[in-house]
């Protein structure tokens, strides 16, 4: 369970993020989806401890990992998520298998392991033929397929993703959502998702937190959504009148 509970970000007097109040039950696929300029992205940041809050706290399993009063948070390294960006961000100088082999060398875990690991990640992504080339050898989809790989190698128990699929052209973005939701259901993990595309949150979602101007619009299961939109904002982004 992830609680997020009157979180505020400001930047100067512009409030980014406002009050949001969100309970995440594990292994959930959540869906952060509305406008550009919204917080999304702000709202990731701090889940990731990217960021520091203005107010109010982030907490993992009843474990407080961000307090926005106290001006503190624990470091992304040391929270048990993984995030992948809309940019892939691999390393150019290393091979799609030393990708992924880097945050578990960075957590010291033993070369055999390492092997183990990698080997398995690659599988599961479907892209253990590629492990000797390099970033700028593959596909755009296939670099984000390294970078999924690379992010759940450690077994975070919580996956971010940025927009990871909005660089992708539409056939493949379609393709790519049935493996994102294949790959979240083999990781167990819990995931929250950005996009503002509409249709990939409610197809993707288990549940969806719809924002606006850094507030939450509603939150709830894309059926709750479809059923009883809270407002005209969620009414019209969901697809039903008003
Ligand atoms: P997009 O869909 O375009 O990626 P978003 O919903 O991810 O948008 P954010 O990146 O979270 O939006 O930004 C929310 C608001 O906060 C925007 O108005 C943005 O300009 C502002 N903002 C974000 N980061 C900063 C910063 N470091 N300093 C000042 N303002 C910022
Ligand atoms: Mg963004």
């Amino acid at each position: 369970m992830i609680t997020i509970s009157n979180l505020t970000k400001s930047f100067g007097t512009f409030d980014a993020v406002k009050s949001v109040d969100i309970e995440v039950p594990q292994g959930a696929f959540l869906v952060l989806v509305g406008p550009s300029g919204c917080g999304k992205s702000t709202m990731l940041r701090m889940l990731a401890g990217l960021e520091t809050p203005t107010a109010g706290t982030i907490s993992f399993a009843g474990n407080t990992v961000s307090d926005g009063d106290r001006g503190w948070t624990i470091e992304p390294a040391e929270r048990n998520t993984g995030l992948v960006f809309q940019s892939y961000a691999l390393w150019p100088h290393m091979t799609v298998s030393g990708n992924v082999e880097w945050p578990l060398k960075v957590g010291k875990m033993p070369a055999a392991e390492r092997k183990t690991r990698v080997a398995e990640v690659l599988k599961l992504l479907g892209i253990e033929k590629l492990a000797a080339r390099y970033p700028n050898e593959i596909s755009g989809g296939q670099q984000q397929r390294v970078a999924i790989a690379r992010m759940i190698a450690p077994r975070p128990g919580i996956l971010l993703f940025d927009e990871p699929l909005s660089n992708l052209d539409a056939k493949l973005r379609v393709e790519m959502r049935t493996e994102l939701l294949r790959v979240h259901r083999a990781t167990g993990a819990t995931s929250i998702y950005v996009t503002h595309d509409q249709v990939e949150a409610m197809t993707m979602a288990s549940h969806v937190a719809v924002l606006k101007d850094g507030e939450v619009e509603q939150f709830g299961t894309p059926q709750d959504l479809v059923a009883e939109p809270r407002t005209a904002f969620v009414a019209t982004f969901v697809g039903t009148p008003p």
